[in-house]
């Protein structure tokens, strides 16, 4: 902020030692003429926050229950460096949490990442998103002391698929791969349409799974009009160009989001990054048929996902399975897809997962029993106001109560004796960490509801929780608390 930069240095002007050492006529007579020169300068500042034409018509607000929206418009270089210098704090901070976090679960140095950044993932990435990554970098140095460069910015972006590469890479060179690689139970969603609507219109709805250290930093809404494509607008973490949690919509009425396929295995170094495929979807598709091109389209088989997808033209709803080898693409006017993490298709998850269907007592086979169970119970009288209990349920279908843990749809592995498998261990601060709902109507107008932290209401508080389990304090530089914020409406600009 350029603007409060100026402000604040003219006004402490006063208090600097050695400012004002003339005696005391000279000082009551130049005094108010330094103020109102100063009062000039700040009210001329405060109408230029940014005087880099490259920042026309970008803005940020104040938060907003918890949500930090910026909006960025324009060529791909120019939304690059706004996002760059409108959150350089965040991104800076979220490096910090994203590189303690990989570091930790691979045991591999920062430097594989970079190196493997700009050796494999970089020579597929089109021109458009190179010039915005390198945007981002170039809008960092907008902050003093800033360091990062491209390599960190194209690393971060990746963030949710090193692990398939590293699998891989382990696997080549005869490493064992730490169990912590392993691709996670991420999130919980649904989309419904037709019947199971109370309007007959489609209703979708989803919540992030992660860490607590990543969620309670997941909250930036990034609203983009870019010069090409659709304007569009979706959650999101700083420094990433996509949505990484992928919920987000377009101006040609797509919707769009996902949960993870647990236990998944599979990367093409030649294929293009999952995260330039979602970005591209989520600014280029316009149907059902052209996400779904898009996202096979140099599928690199990282960070594999269930796609829920809706069209708010027609009210047809789809569910897209991509695998590397398997893909399948469902879609119906009438009916629903739910999301919790589990493989569907038998083909793909016997060649290309390692999850076990049959265990009911798994985070994911759980959470399918209870989104069956509400999809039938609510039949025909769905919408956004039911979706958002939903995503604030903690009915355990094998306790048979209401009991916040892994196993049910607002996940609380911080609460759970058992942890959540490879992924987490018991108690581990992670679980749902914020959540979105949408209908047709909201969608069509850019809209949608958000509550960051937990949708139950739950706060997470760091400090207890680290005294009470210590085996986590390698987290606490960076883990804060994560508290419950309402449910709030958020805007695309129009
Ligand atoms: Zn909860």
């Amino acid at each position: 902020m350029t603007w409060a930069v100026s402000f604040l240095d003219i006004a402490s002007l006063k208090t600097l030692p050695g400012t004002f050492v003339y005696n005391h006529r000279t000082m009551r007579r130049t005094y108010p003429v330094i103020l109102l020169m100063a009062l000039v300068v700040a009210a001329l500042a405060v109408r230029i926050p940014n005087p880099d034409p490259r920042m026309k018509n970008a803005s940020r607000k104040p938060p907003q229950d918890g949500w930090t929206y910026v909006h960025l418009e324009g060529t791909p270089a120019e939304i690059g460096f706004q996002h760059g210098a409108l959150l350089a704090r965040e991104i800076r901070d979220g490096f910090e949490v994203q590189t303690l976090e990989l570091m930790h679960d691979s045991h591999k140095p920062w430097t594989f990442y970079r190196e493997a950044a700009r050796d494999i993932l970089w020579p597929h990435i089109p021109a458009e998103y190179r010039e915005e990554l390198q945007g981002i970098a170039d809008g960092l140095k907008t902050e003093p002391g800033a360091t990062l460069d491209i390599w960190d910015i194209v690393a971060l972006n990746a963030s949710m698929e090193w692990s398939y590469y590293i699998q891989k890479y382990d696997k080549e060179h005869g490493i064992k791969s730490p169990a912590t690689l392993t691709a996670p139970d991420h999130c919980s969603a649904f989309v419904a349409t037709g019947s199971y609507t109370k309007d007959g219109k489609f209703v979708i709805a989803h919540n992030n799974w992660t860490s607590y250290m990543d969620g309670q930093r997941w909250t930036i809404v990034f609203d983009i009009t870019p010069v090409k494509g659709h304007h569009f607008v979706m959650d999101g973490y700083p420094g990433l160009i996509h949505s990484g949690d992928d919920f987000g919509m377009n101006d040609a009425g797509l919707v769009i989001t996902e949960t993870t396929i647990t236990g998944f295995e599979g990367w093409d170094s030649k294929g293009i990054a999952e995260f330039v495929r979602a970005r591209k979807a989520m600014q280029y598709a316009e149907t059902i048929d052209d996400f779904s091109r898009i996202m096979q389209e140099g599928n690199n088989g990282g960070y594999a996902n269930d796609w829920l997808v809706a069209d708010t033209k027609t009210n047809e709803i789809a569910s897209l399975e991509l695998g590397l080898r398997n893909v399948e693409l469902k879609r119906t006017k009438d009916g629903y897809f739910t999301g919790a993490n589990f493989p569907i298709n038998r083909k793909l998850l016997k060649e290309e997962t390692t999850f076990n269907p049959a265990e009911p007592g798994l985070s994911s086979n759980a959470r399918r029993v209870r989104w069956e169970q509400l999809m039938q119970e609510n039949k025909g009288r769905i919408d956004s106001a039911m979706a958002r209990h939903f995503l604030a349920d903690h009915y355990d279908v094998l306790a048979k109560k209401n009991q916040p843990s892994e196993r049910t749809l607002c996940g609380h592995v911080d609460l759970s004796v058992r942890g959540m498998g490879d992924w987490k261990a018991p108690y581990e601060p992670a679980g749902a960490v914020q959540n979105k709902v949408t209908d047709s109507a909201m969608a069509s107008k850019m809209t949608f509801l958000a509550a960051a932290g937990h949708a139950c209401g739950l706060s997470f508080k760091s400090a207890a929780h680290l005294n009470q389990y210590p085996q986590f304090g390698w987290q606490s530089p960076l883990l804060g608390d994560m508290n419950a914020h309402r449910w709030t409406r958020i805007h695309a600009r129009p």
